[in-house]
Parts: C-alpha cells; structure tokens; sequence
C-alpha cells in the first residue's frame, strides 16, 4: 500500500515527537536494498544556503545552477518565490544521484541531510507549540530498525546540520515573518527582488555593484568589499535589504545626501 501524504496538519496531530535525546536505529549505507530510492520522485526544497553550497561545490554561476538544476514552481496562492531541486524529467531520479550515491555529498542539502527526521514548526499559539523532530517513515526506506541506535542530536552532529541552521537562521526568520500571514501580497517586481536576493546571489551582486544602490545605503567599507566575493556576506546583505524593502523595517541606513536628494524630490513633486 503506498504512504499516505505527512500532511503538515497530520504530522502536528498525530505523530510522535522527538527531543534531541530522543533515539532511533537505523542504517543507510552503499548495500542497503534500498540504497539511493529516497533519491528519486522528491519534492526538495532548497535553501539560499544549500544553493550556495551546491552551485559552489559545481564551480557555476548561480544562475546557471538554478536553470539547469533546480525548478521554480509558481501557483498563484503562493506568497514568494520556492526552487525545488530539479528531478530527471524520464527517469524522476535527482541529476545528482550515481550509482556510488550523491555526487555532492558534501554539499548536499538540508533536506537530504536530515532524512530520515523531519522538522515540524508549528505556528507558536501555546508554549507546547514548539519546533519538534519527527521519524519520517516511509515504505521504500528499509534502513530504519538496523544498524546503529542513535540520538537526534547525533544525527544533526554527524550529518552537518547544524552548520546549515545556522547559516539559515536570517532565511528562516524573513520565512517566519507576520507580513506573510497578512493580506499583502508581493508584486512580480517584488517577486523576481525576493527570488534574486535570496537564490540567484550572482546576479544580486551584480544589482549591487552595476546600480546606485551602494550609493544610497551606508555600508561599511569593509563589508562591501568583502561582498565582492564572499557570498556568505552578500546574502547577509541580501536579506537585510529584503527586510527594508519588503517589510520597511530598519534594516539598513539611508547616507543622509541620498536621504537630502529623496526630500528634494518630494517637494518637487509636492509643488508640481
Ligand atoms: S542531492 Fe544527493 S542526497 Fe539529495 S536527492 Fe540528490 S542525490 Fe540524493
Ligand atoms: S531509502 Fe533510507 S536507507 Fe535507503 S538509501 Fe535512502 S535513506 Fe538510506
């Protein structure tokens, strides 16, 4: 019989929640029946940190990555942009996947690295509402029962996890934000700012270092020159000024002659 669907609704109900101390057994390793099944036909979302490992790890521009492995699905209920890791289109195996398991193992990406634990985030109404781990099981994975007893936080430890929820805590926290629960919706101007500054970070550096926008912000020097080329400090840069211009907060500083020049302009237009 095939799994039925882990509805987020489901999961929040019904199934058991796991602390960090919490423990489970399994084995996933080159030899296991079922090695590399969980590879294919899989909806994987990417963060802007997994994008940023990969299309490092690939030696390509991030618009490369994103066109030739990803894919942005769009329907219209949704609020911002999401890239889903591409499948072969015949085969519905991840490009990634060889015979020897994941290509980029090392890069690979939050999702992968916590398969078989998945994470709930329920909205936070009540102090029980609290993020909690969860054992995925599904009928394809033979690994769960076997081999090693481990806790969650062993798991998080070895597969490198906690590396990549701290390099997503700012993502996450612009995910979190009340503007989404709100009747706003982005523009498609908005839409392709929110899609650049967050996964096609090449081409945001190139928004930021080609346009004005260095003019209008004060950015400390050393930091604008470490964006240059560290893509860590741009992203960092990226959704503060996301923050600013999504949501108004005070996430950057106006140089006082842009500020001048804007006042300007608007009594020019409140003359006209
Ligand atoms: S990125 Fe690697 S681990 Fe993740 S689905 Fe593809 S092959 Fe599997
Ligand atoms: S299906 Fe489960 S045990 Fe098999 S390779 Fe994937 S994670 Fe490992």
């Amino acid at each position: 019989m095939p799994d039925e669907p882990l509805t987020e609704e489901k999961i929040i109900r019904e199934v058991p929640r796991m602390t960090l101390d919490s423990t489970f057994t399994f084995r996933c390793e080159m030899g296991v029946a079922c090695f590399t099944r969980c590879c294919a036909d899989v909806s994987i979302v990417l963060t802007p940190y997994d994008i940023q490992r990969m299309k490092k790890a690939l030696g390509l521009d991030s618009s490369e990555f994103l066109a030739r492995y990803t894919i942005s699905p769009f329907t219209p209920d949704q609020k911002f942009p999401v890239v889903l890791l591409k499948m072969n289109p015949e085969s519905r195996r991840c490009l990634h996947v060889t015979e020897s398991g994941c290509s980029i193992y090392r890069d690979r990406p939050w999702a992968c690295r916590m398969y078989p634990l998945g994470l709930a985030q329920p909205e936070q109404t009540t102090s029980e509402d609290r993020d909690f781990h969860f054992l995925i099981h599904e009928e394809l994975c033979q690994g769960h029962g076997e081999g090693r007893t481990l806790t969650v936080r062993d798991w998080i430890e070895e597969q490198g996890i906690e590396e990549y929820n701290m390099m997503g805590a700012s993502f996450k926290e612009l995910m979190l934000h009340p503007f989404w629960n709100g009747e706003k919706e982005l523009t498609p101007a908005q839409m392709d700012m929110f899609f650049m500054a967050c996964y096609d970070l090449d081409r945001f550096r190139r928004f930021v270092f080609e346009t004005r926008l260095l003019r209008l912000f004060d950015v400390h020097e050393a930091r604008v020159e470490a964006m240059r080329t560290d893509d860590l400090e741009l992203l960092d840069f990226a959704l503060q000024w996301l923050r600013f211009s999504l949501f108004q907060e005070k996430t950057m500083k106006i140089k006082p002659s842009a500020a001048r020049s804007a006042g300007r302009a608007d009594s020019r237009e409140g003359l006209s």
